[in-house]
């Protein structure tokens, strides 16, 4: 189960496209976090998992309840024999220090720091909310984070006002030593025909870039073209791949309103996402309205090459796409096409040229060694 906990509206930036609407300060208060965590854990079983997530806003302005009610999670979990465990932070980095850090990395939670690429690309994201540049302060926060955790994932948003920047700034985040980034798509920025064929071809460079770091003997982890490489390689993606929305998991605003993501909250005022409340529990009826519309598949992705690997079922992904959990919008469809256009490509050059890196990331680290790899002739039909 994955459980999200917005601990606060507050941020110390101001980023124009963020998700989270007006940074109004309301902070969860601590009887919402307990409750939040007893409903948690009622419906946990020994031997269940558990992964909380802190959120925000940043969630680091909040780090006293974030250290509360981790270590009172932790506890619980002992208590119950959970079979696994671990917390994640999602933070501008800009306040996170090498004792953060430490408590952090010593405590089981991991953190992923949003970065948006070189600074003419994060500047105009980015600014601290008194308009100042925070690329400095963000990319010191990330190397206190990947001196004491190198897995460290950054998540660099791509909108169309930067899209030109997209590959330097890929190229530019793995040269500080990230071996997990994710490329994410806003979806909600206004896109126009120009710079969706500029987003296209800064994709294809950020391909060129993954062949290049193989071949260069590094092993990095980019997102949107992994999960598609190992997509195929499964042969679609299970369940366990897919979104949860809803079910097993949940957000819980400093209101004690839950959503089936924390993507979700926003400001908290729209209820056409709201589930339920953390004093009466999940809404089944309003949830599974939602969630039986999601997973029927449109008749466009029925005939869809790619449906298998697509995240066409993510609910949050969809709501910013198209407004509609149910129905992957159009530019969701076209950023699902070109990456698996892009994985396919590199994967078929790094197989060809038998690279190590590639074959024992893809065919042994991931166990896929046991299930039926393509073969060349799939591959050769893949890509140019
Ligand atoms: S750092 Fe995150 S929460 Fe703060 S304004 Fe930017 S996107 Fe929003
Ligand atoms: S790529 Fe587009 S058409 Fe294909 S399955 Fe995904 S959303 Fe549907």
């Amino acid at each position: 189960m994955e459980l999200t906990l917005v601990l606060t509206h507050a941020c110390n930036l101001g980023c124009p496209y963020c998700y989270m609407g007006r940074k109004f300060g309301r902070r969860m208060p601590e009887q919402i976090a307990e409750k939040a965590l007893a409903w948690t854990f009622k419906r946990l079983r020994p031997g269940d998992e558990l992964q909380i997530g802190y959120f925000g806003g940043e969630p680091l302005m909040a780090w006293d309840l974030l250290q509360k009610y981790h270590l009172r999670a932790m506890k619980m979990a002992q208590a119950k024999g959970l079979h696994r465990f671990k917390g994640t932070v999602t933070t501008n980095a800009t306040l996170l220090t090498e004792e953060k850090m430490d408590w952090l990395a010593a405590h089981d939670v991991v953190v992923a720091v949003s970065l948006d690429g070189i600074r003419a690309a994060h500047d105009a994201t980015r600014p601290f909310v008194n308009g100042r540049s925070s690329h400095k302060e963000t990319l010191r926060g990330l190397r206190v984070a990947l001196a004491r955790a190198p897995l460290t994932e950054v998540i660099c948003v791509v909108d169309s006002s930067t899209v030109a920047h997209m590959a330097e700034s890929a190229r530019f985040i793995l040269d500080q030593g990230v071996r997990v980034l994710s490329l994410s798509m806003n979806y909600a920025a206004a896109w126009d025909e120009t710079s969706l064929r500029v987003y296209e071809a800064q994709l294809e460079r950020v391909g060129d870039e993954f062949e290049r770091r193989f071949r260069s003997g590094e092993d990095v982890y980019i997102a949107g073209i992994d999960a598609k490489i190992i997509g195929r390689l499964k042969g679609g993606l299970k369940e366990c791949d897919r979104c949860s929305f809803g079910v097993g998991e949940v957000a819980v605003a400093p209101s004690g309103n839950l959503y089936p993501c924390e993507r979700l909250v926003g400001e908290d005022n729209d209820p056409a996402w709201v589930i339920g409340h953390i004093d009466r529990g999940v809404d089944t009826e309003k949830l599974s309205g939602i969630n039986r519309r999601r997973v029927a598949l449109d008749p466009v992705c029925q005939a869809c090459a790619i449906k298998d690997r697509c995240m066409n079922t993510c609910g949050c992904s969809n709501a910013f796409s198209s407004g509609d959990a149910a129905v992957p919008g159009a530019l969701l469809c076209l950023s699902e096409q070109l990456n698996a256009r892009v994985a396919d490509r590199v994967a078929k050059h790094l197989f060809w040229e038998g690279n190590p890196v590639f074959l024992r990331k893809y065919y042994y680290e991931n166990e896929l060694h046991a299930a039926q790899p393509p073969t060349l002739m799939e591959l050769s039909a893949a890509g140019d």
